[in-house]
């Protein structure tokens, strides 16, 4: 068959196989179990090792996760002569890490195993390249050749990232860096979502000081897609500040660009939307959400390892009972098919 065909069949079975999945799942649960959909999701660890790709679907079916974005990691970890050990974790010594496009490969390889009813549910982005090269483009045009009709977006694109960038290579990536523009104007031409991870500010700095360039982004790529990760806060950022200006930055964003989604994923829910006990939502957070329930989706961003994933995704529990069951239907999983397929 030929790969535009191929495509076309793809994208139908997807459809098909994505809505028996739905009837199943509703069948299932006359308990009015809640199904759930999870943006971000990294198949490989900043080793670009993994439990592998079945490991990825027993923790969604045993957790009623319909469908997950699933990516690569753009960077790898090395094991510097410098080092006395073996590396364990990305920031266990001073070795740095470096850009490695073959996660898209180690991606798609694993995810084209899987019979047609599992790769209906896995969104696969495509995040490896080196977004301060003005010729990244073309490895992410390489990718859409060589698996026509597979992708369903570009990302995690890794700007600022605190820690990350301090251990990485070259220039600090910037989400209005030139060489991205290319990258979002072929995002926007293939119809593919850009997940952005982009911190707000610095570890130190007590004002939105990186802000101005997500906002160029947006503003010069009204076509394109935007889903902003963490809404711009990390870990590091948190152990350090409270951001008391974000709220009302996340609201002034959503009320400009209707090309933003909010990626509530790990830093964002559990130091700010939810209280530090984690059994609460604060109200200004629920206020935000409620006013825009269509701009909003939850994740994970494991890493490589997938067992928690049902308790990162439950996690998201204390907020959507908050909502109507619509709007809690909205971000627990219907604004994510929405974000991919493009469509209102
Ligand atoms: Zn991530």
């Amino acid at each position: 068959m030929n790969p535009a065909r191929l495509a076309v069949t793809r994208t139908r079975v997807t459809l098909v196989l994505s809505s028996c999945f739905l009837l199943l799942a509703t069948s299932l649960s006359a308990n009015a179990e809640r199904l759930y959909a999870d943006a971000h999701l990294h198949y490989v660890n900043f080793f670009q090792r993994s439990e592998g790709i079945q490991a990825v679907i027993d923790a969604m079916n045993e957790n009623n996760i319909s469908d997950a974005v699933l990516m690569g990691l753009p960077v790898i970890k090395m094991w510097a002569a410098s080092e006395p050990k073996r590396p364990e974790y990305v920031f266990a010594d001073d070795a740095k890490v470096y850009w490695y496009s073959l996660t898209d490969e180690i991606l798609a390889r694993a995810v084209e195993s899987l019979p047609p009813a599992d790769q209906a549910r896995i969104h696969p982005f495509i995040s490896g390249f080196n977004p301060v090269d003005k010729l990244a483009v073309e490895h992410i045009q390489r990718m859409l050749d060589w698996h026509p009709g597979f992708w369903a977006g570009i990302g995690e694109i890794m700007t600022r990232h605190d820690d990350l960038t301090a251990f990485t290579y070259g220039e600090p990536p910037r989400a209005n860096h030139e060489a991205l523009s290319p990258v979002y104007e072929l995002a926007a031409k293939n119809n593919l979502p850009v997940l952005l991870h982009s911190n707000i500010t610095s570890v130190r700095m007590r004002e939105p000081l990186y802000l101005g360039e997500l906002e160029d982004a947006l503003k010069g790529h009204p076509d394109t897609r935007f889903i902003w990760a963490h809404a711009g806060t990390s870990d590091s950022i948190n152990r350090r500040m409270n951001m008391k200006f974000l709220d009302n930055e996340v609201s002034r964003l959503l009320a400009t660009y209707d090309n933003l989604w909010i990626d509530l994923s790990w830093s964002i829910l559990d130091e700010y939307v939810l209280t530090s006990d984690r059994d609460e939502v604060r109200t200004h957070w629920l206020k935000i959400i409620r006013r825009h329930p269509e701009r909003f989706v939850i994740g994970s961003d494991l890493v490589g390892k997938f067992d928690k994933l049902g308790d990162k995704m439950k996690a998201f529990d204390v907020l959507l009972d908050e909502l109507s069951d619509e709007q809690a239907k909205m971000l627990a999983h219907d604004n994510l098919l929405h974000v991919l397929s493009g469509n209102e």
